[in-house]
Formats: C-alpha cells, structure tokens, sequence
C-alpha cells in the first residue's frame, strides 16, 4: 500500500456535454488533453448508441473484449486522468443498462459510441501520479515514489 504524505487540493471544476455520435472516451480524452488536465476524477450519466469495454483476464494478462450493439443507458461511469508517457491518460469503468433494464458493465474502451452525455470533472492538484507498466500485472498502474511494495 502506498501511504500519501500529502492530500490532494481540489482545482479546476468541469462539467460538460458529449453530443451524439462521439467516442465517448475519445471525447473525455481530448477534454483532458484540451484543458490541460493532468489529474483528476471523472463522473457521467448519459447513453450511448454502442459499447465497447474489456473485461481483464488475470491469467492471459489481456483484456477480453465486450461490445454491445444495441442503445444502453450510462447508468454510473467513474474512472480518474493521470500521467502515462507524459500524457494525461483517462482510465475510466461504466456499467450500462439495456431497454430491460439488465446491467452491463466494464473497463470502457474507445469505440463506445455517445447518444447523449453529461460528464463532470473535478481537477486534483498536488504530485501528479504517474503510470508505469507493472510487471505482476502488465497494467500501466500509478507508480509509488516512495519504494514501498
Ligand atoms: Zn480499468
């Protein structure tokens, strides 16, 4: 476990739209990297036409990919920026609800395609957390600057 010295100060505050027809995590991404929005956390709620998320397989060190081809609700997406190569990287979970209200849910990937979305965005400043692969897990995980396990 990683023991924080210091809290993070809440910064900038957004919340905005992503129309019909966009990636929705392209769009968050593109947000990220517009405003200069390094670290932070992410909510929405919305819809989308389509989704694409993975599911990670522990064993084969990939993630198993999920789409859906039919209009789903965002009924709860959360998911944090940070740092990965010098770039703010969105790393974000949604689970979905179909017109019968069965729930869906997983890593969000590009290829989710928006109907309607309202994101908020609450922007952390203090020492920015960098991702690096990890060997246990090949996953690109927050780095620990102090050294501890
Ligand atoms: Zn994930």
């Amino acid at each position: 476990m990683q023991i924080q010295e210091k809290p993070y100060l809440t910064g900038r505050t957004f919340m905005f739209s992503i129309q019909k027809g966009e990636d929705l995590l392209q769009a968050v991404q593109y947000f990220c990297h517009h405003h200069q929005l390094r670290c932070g956390l992410i909510t929405a709620i919305g819809s989308v036409e389509r989704a694409t998320f993975g599911v990670y397989d522990q064993k084969a060190k990939k993630y198993v990919k999920i789409n859906i081809e039919k209009e789903l609700e965002v009924l709860s997406l959360s998911g944090n920026v940070s740092l990965f190569d010098d770039k703010p990287m969105v790393h974000a979970h949604l689970m979905l609800g179909d017109i019968e209200g069965k729930a869906y849910g997983g890593h969000l990937m590009a290829g989710t395609r928006v109907f309607s979305l309202e994101v908020f965005i609450q922007e952390l400043t203090g020492e920015l957390k960098v991702r690096k692969i990890e060997k246990a897990t090949q996953l690109p995980l927050w780095t620990n600057p102090l050294g501890s396990k």
